[in-house]
């Protein structure tokens, strides 16, 4: 149906950097229109679908052309580079934070006080650590379960067959608002394969449903990025994350984001 292009970052290439309002304009028209698109394609309202722009190792300047022309939240990889630039730019009050990348516990802290969102929630230890800095710091932060719906080793997030227990033992955190699951597909220039890890965290929502506490709940599907998301659109998502599509092409390498990138690469075996 669509011909996706692989997400590796050598894809990115195709993607010239913005630097100025009407770049970021331009690109953002482009990926909505591409959004719109993909959910005409399975009769879905595109309303249904947020758009999440990655901003990692962009620089200050650039993020604030791309708020300039609307963008009112940020997904970042890394902690620290999060709260950097949430300082930063803490005269923009009505830009939202959201880490979307593997967080060790001791940095809980830091997510509790800048973002507004954390979607790579997998460990019940972390769980905790944000629960508790959340609450010395009177906040709520809404959480999505990380799941490895790709099979690769090495890969952050729950296995599939985690996740239903996991998130029973999320109830009793009143800071944590879970709001749905997401997930990273295989790195693949082959659309079918990435396709079934999309329509594998699907139908794990659609179980997890029928025995999740009240509190919990499994709206969103955090999936899809430069290279994937119109699949990822048909196959359900609520939310895309795409960095290189608005942003322009990146340098470092993916392995430096998610540690098994590179074995994934089909060439480099
Ligand atoms: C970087 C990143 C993205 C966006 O990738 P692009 O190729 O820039 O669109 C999505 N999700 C996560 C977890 C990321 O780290």
């Amino acid at each position: 149906m669509t011909s996706a292009t692989p997400h590796s970052s050598a894809a990115g290439a195709h993607y010239p950097p913005a630097r100025t309002v009407e770049d970021f304009q331009r690109n953002l028209a482009a990926v909505r229109l591409r959004m719109a698109q993909a959910c005409l394609r399975v009769g879905r309202d595109p309303a249904s679908v947020r758009l999440l722009p990655v901003s990692k190792t962009i620089d200050e300047a650039r993020i604030r052309l791309s708020y300039v022309a609307g963008c009112r939240e940020l997904g970042e990889n890394k902690v620290q580079e999060t709260f950097h630039k949430w300082e930063a730019m803490a005269d923009l009050t009505d830009l939202r934070w959201s880490v979307i990348g593997h967080l060790q516990t001791n940095k809980a802290k830091l997510v509790a006080r800048c973002a507004s969102e954390f979607q790579a929630l997998d460990s019940l230890r972390v769980a905790e650590a944000l629960e508790r800095r959340l609450q010395i710091e009177g906040r709520g932060l809404d959480v999505f379960v990380q799941i490895n719906t790709s099979g690769e080793a090495s890969k952050y997030g729950l296995q599939p067959a985690e996740a239903a227990n996991f998130i029973q033992a999320l109830a009793p955190f009143s800071a944590l608002r879970v709001r749905g699951l997401m997930t990273l597909a295989l790195l693949s220039a082959e659309t079918e394969k990435v396709r079934t890890c999309f329509t594998l965290l699907r139908t794990l929502r659609e179980q997890l449903r029928q025995s999740c506490p009240a509190s919990v709940s499994l709206d969103e599907l955090s999936m899809g990025m430069s290279g994937d998301f119109e699949t990822a659109i048909e196959e359900g998502a609520t939310v895309v994350r795409v960095g290189q599509a608005i942003y322009g092409a990146r340098n470092t390498p993916d392995h430096y984001y998610w540690p098994d990138a590179i074995d994934a690469a089909p060439s480099i075996t």
